[in-house]
Protein backbone atom coordinates (compact mmCIF):
# COMPACT_ATOMS: atom_id res chain seq x y z
CA UNK A 1 0.00 0.00 0.00
CA UNK A 2 1.24 3.51 -0.78
CA UNK A 3 2.44 5.34 2.07
CA UNK A 4 0.31 8.43 3.24
CA UNK A 5 1.61 11.58 1.72
CA UNK A 6 1.84 13.69 4.99
CA UNK A 7 4.15 10.72 6.70
CA UNK A 8 6.17 11.06 3.42
CA UNK A 9 6.22 14.87 3.67
CA UNK A 10 7.53 14.40 7.64
CA UNK A 11 9.95 11.63 6.90
CA UNK A 12 11.93 13.71 4.17
CA UNK A 13 10.96 11.77 1.44
CA UNK A 14 8.64 14.20 -0.15
CA UNK A 15 9.88 18.19 0.04
CA UNK A 16 7.56 20.58 1.99
CA UNK A 17 7.74 24.09 2.63
CA UNK A 18 8.29 23.91 6.71
CA UNK A 19 7.38 26.82 8.73
CA UNK A 20 7.68 24.71 12.12
CA UNK A 21 8.94 21.56 13.25
CA UNK A 22 9.42 19.95 16.76
CA UNK A 23 9.38 16.27 18.00
CA UNK A 24 5.43 15.63 17.91
CA UNK A 25 4.05 18.70 15.20
CA UNK A 26 5.29 19.78 11.98
CA UNK A 27 3.56 22.83 9.84
CA UNK A 28 4.11 23.56 5.98
CA UNK A 29 2.77 25.45 3.49
CA UNK A 30 -0.28 23.98 1.62
CA UNK A 31 0.61 23.73 -1.79
CA UNK A 32 -2.92 24.90 -3.35
CA UNK A 33 -3.40 27.96 -0.49
CA UNK A 34 -6.74 28.81 -0.24
CA UNK A 35 -5.70 32.23 1.52
CA UNK A 36 -2.70 34.44 1.29
CA UNK A 37 -1.55 32.59 4.58
CA UNK A 38 -2.28 28.45 4.59
CA UNK A 39 -0.91 26.50 6.60
CA UNK A 40 -0.99 23.05 7.85
CA UNK A 41 0.05 22.03 11.37
CA UNK A 42 0.62 18.38 11.44
CA UNK A 43 1.19 15.62 14.08
CA UNK A 44 4.17 13.57 13.16
CA UNK A 45 2.35 10.22 14.21
CA UNK A 46 -0.32 9.27 11.76
CA UNK A 47 -3.87 9.13 12.71
CA UNK A 48 -6.15 8.67 9.66
CA UNK A 49 -9.19 10.86 10.76
CA UNK A 50 -9.59 12.83 14.12
CA UNK A 51 -12.17 9.34 15.29
CA UNK A 52 -8.93 7.91 15.83
CA UNK A 53 -7.56 10.18 18.33
CA UNK A 54 -7.78 8.65 21.66
CA UNK A 55 -8.18 10.60 25.34
CA UNK A 56 -4.13 10.26 26.00
CA UNK A 57 -3.91 12.50 22.93
CA UNK A 58 -5.89 15.21 23.91
CA UNK A 59 -2.58 17.34 24.82
CA UNK A 60 -0.97 16.72 21.32
CA UNK A 61 -4.09 18.18 19.69
CA UNK A 62 -3.72 21.04 21.97
CA UNK A 63 -0.61 21.28 21.10
CA UNK A 64 -1.71 22.06 17.31
CA UNK A 65 -3.77 24.97 18.08
CA UNK A 66 -0.96 26.52 20.41
CA UNK A 67 1.20 26.05 17.01
CA UNK A 68 -1.12 27.47 14.85
CA UNK A 69 -1.19 30.15 17.39
CA UNK A 70 2.54 30.51 17.41
CA UNK A 71 2.35 30.52 13.46
CA UNK A 72 -0.29 33.15 13.13
CA UNK A 73 2.11 35.50 14.84
CA UNK A 74 4.62 34.81 12.80
CA UNK A 75 2.82 35.66 10.09
CA UNK A 76 1.22 38.24 11.61
CA UNK A 77 -1.94 37.42 10.95
CA UNK A 78 -2.90 37.34 14.90
CA UNK A 79 -4.70 40.21 15.34
CA UNK A 80 -6.19 40.52 12.12
CA UNK A 81 -7.74 36.86 12.65
CA UNK A 82 -7.36 33.80 11.18
CA UNK A 83 -9.46 30.67 10.82
CA UNK A 84 -8.18 26.63 11.86
CA UNK A 85 -9.86 24.19 10.62
CA UNK A 86 -9.80 20.35 10.56
CA UNK A 87 -11.49 18.79 7.65
CA UNK A 88 -12.91 14.90 9.00
CA UNK A 89 -13.71 12.04 6.35
CA UNK A 90 -15.69 12.94 3.23
CA UNK A 91 -18.60 15.51 3.64
CA UNK A 92 -16.06 17.39 5.27
CA UNK A 93 -14.08 17.34 2.26
CA UNK A 94 -11.39 15.70 3.27
CA UNK A 95 -8.79 14.58 0.80
CA UNK A 96 -5.52 13.38 3.22
CA UNK A 97 -6.06 11.29 5.36
CA UNK A 98 -3.76 11.45 7.79
CA UNK A 99 -4.95 14.37 10.73
CA UNK A 100 -3.86 18.52 10.25
CA UNK A 101 -4.84 21.54 11.07
CA UNK A 102 -5.20 24.31 8.85
CA UNK A 103 -4.50 27.81 9.70
CA UNK A 104 -6.03 30.49 6.90
CA UNK A 105 -5.54 34.13 7.26
CA UNK A 106 -4.32 37.20 5.61
CA UNK A 107 -8.01 37.90 3.96
CA UNK A 108 -11.67 38.28 5.13
CA UNK A 109 -13.14 34.98 5.61
CA UNK A 110 -17.24 33.90 4.92
CA UNK A 111 -19.29 32.10 7.39
CA UNK A 112 -20.96 30.16 6.67
CA UNK A 113 -18.08 28.47 5.07
CA UNK A 114 -18.73 26.17 1.69
P1 LIG B 1 -8.01 18.23 3.51
O1 LIG B 1 -8.85 18.45 2.28
O2 LIG B 1 -8.56 18.84 4.76
O3 LIG B 1 -7.66 16.77 3.68
O4 LIG B 1 -6.67 19.03 3.25
C1 LIG B 1 -5.58 18.50 2.57
C2 LIG B 1 -4.75 19.67 2.14
O5 LIG B 1 -3.45 19.18 1.80
C3 LIG B 1 -5.29 20.39 0.91
O6 LIG B 1 -5.52 21.76 1.25
C4 LIG B 1 -4.17 20.22 -0.12
O7 LIG B 1 -3.98 21.37 -0.92
C5 LIG B 1 -2.97 19.95 0.76
N1 LIG B 1 -1.90 19.18 0.14
C6 LIG B 1 -2.02 18.07 -0.61
N2 LIG B 1 -0.81 17.60 -0.96
C7 LIG B 1 0.10 18.45 -0.43
C8 LIG B 1 1.52 18.53 -0.43
N3 LIG B 1 2.26 17.61 -1.09
N4 LIG B 1 2.12 19.55 0.21
C9 LIG B 1 1.37 20.48 0.86
N5 LIG B 1 0.03 20.46 0.93
C10 LIG B 1 -0.60 19.46 0.28
ZN1 LIG C 1 0.41 9.75 7.49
Amino acid sequence: MKECIFCEIISGKMPADFVYEDDEVVAFHDINPQAPVHILVVPRKHYSTLLDLKPEDAELVGRLILVANEIAKKFNIHNRGFRLVFNCNRESGQSIYHVHLHLLGGRIMMWPPG
